[in-house]
């Protein structure tokens, strides 16, 4: 492969992506073009493989879509303009773009940019199931020598849990419970500990992948399969209801339970997507509860935030990687994905 060169992985229709030499990208003005060292897959990248995402049928992203959010790598060059990054030096990104010349720009509220690009999704910036990522300086940080290139891919997915937290006070008489088994799922269940939550249980339907939920930080684990999780979470709580819920499964019938078994004047925060309207949640126990129902996407300056609670927190995410998968064979991981689910929490990339 020529130096100018490289290997990425782009969608072109549903259940179509293939692995095609393209062109590198180049390290000019601002730039830096980094090496791609560990990938995460998200549940995102498999809607968007098989078309199901709602993005996709909203026209928000658009198809061949050179996919991948999650991610970590190593400086490779550097634009004339770049002052803080030298090449060799270790990094991770925001999970969006910026133009950099809008006013809004300028006064460093990237969020409120009127041409703010997602990677890898909506109005695609190229993403990271390729060799290499290009992005600007102002949107790429250095990743702490105590920390893994595994755990510098899962900041990107740590900062979208992070926001289910925010304005949320959790002490030792707090319960936090988390439906999903998933990797968004694990990591509340890991903030929720750090943050103090006294206790911490997480709702699944898988017992393999739940007891992996112990060593994030649960104190109790629920496969509502087999029981019923509003009940359980009643006996447990004394009959109180949970002080937090974060629902990250996606499932219509976790937000309904999660509206019966939260507490008085709590909260539930909404970390994943439905991919479609629903229909059947009742909402007078939400209102004669006085419940909050917030939504929780990730947003600008959750990535540096999530990266210090990792340096500081003792205990390790990274039992949730279930799966190292060689660069070379990751298409593998979307067309057969049934092969993986049963055992899948997160699935890493790796390039080396
Ligand atoms: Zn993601
Ligand atoms: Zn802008």
């Amino acid at each position: 492969m020529s130096k100018e060169t490289m290997k990425a992985v782009t969608v072109y229709g549903p259940s179509l992506a293939k692995m095609e030499v393209v062109p590198k990208p180049r390290a000019t003005g601002d730039m830096l073009v980094i090496k791609v060292k560990r990938t995460g897959v998200c549940a995102t990248d498999l809607s968007i493989f098989t078309g199901e995402s709602s993005f996709i049928r909203r026209g928000e992203i658009k198809i061949p879509c050179r996919f991948g959010h999650e991610w970590a790598g190593v400086v490779e060059s550097v634009g004339e303009a770049v002052t803080k990054f030298k090449p060799g030096d270790r990094v991770y990104s925001d999970n969006f773009v910026s133009c950099g010349k809008c006013a809004a720009c300028a006064r460093g509220d990237y969020m409120s940019c009127g041409d703010i690009r997602s990677v890898g999704t909506i109005k695609c910036w190229d993403g990271c199931y390729a060799e290499y990522m290009q992005m600007p300086e102002r949107h790429v940080f250095s990743l702490p020598n105590e920390l893994s290139m595994d755990e510098g891919a899962l900041i990107e997915p740590a900062s979208i849990a992070y926001d289910a937290f925010k304005g949320v006070a959790l002490t030792e008489k707090s319960t936090a419970v988390i439906y999903g088994n998933g990797a968004i799922g694990m990591i509340s269940a890991w903030l929720a500990k750090y943050y103090g939550a006294g206790q911490v249980i997480v709702v699944g339907r898988n017992d393999e992948k739940l007891k992996l939920a112990y060593p994030i930080g649960a104190d109790a684990v629920i496969n509502n399969k087999k029981e019923d999780a509003v009940l359980r979470i009643r006996e447990l709580t004394n009959g109180r209801g949970a002080d937090l819920i974060v629902e990250t499964s996606g499932a219509e019938s976790a937000l309904r339970d999660s509206i019966l078994a939260t507490a008085r004047y709590g909260r539930i925060s909404i970390v994943s997507f439905y991919e479609r309207d629903l229909n059947n949640i009742p909402m007078d126990p939400l209102v004669h509860g006085c419940i909050s129902l917030v939504g929780a996407a990730g947003c600008d300056g959750n990535a540096p935030a999530v990266c210090k609670i990792m340096c500081e927190n003792p205990v390790k995410l990274t039992p949730i990687i279930t799966h190292h998968i060689p660069f070379e064979s990751c298409i593998d991981v979307f067309e057969n994905q049934p092969k993986y689910n049963s055992e899948k929490i997160k699935i890493m990339i790796d390039f080396d």
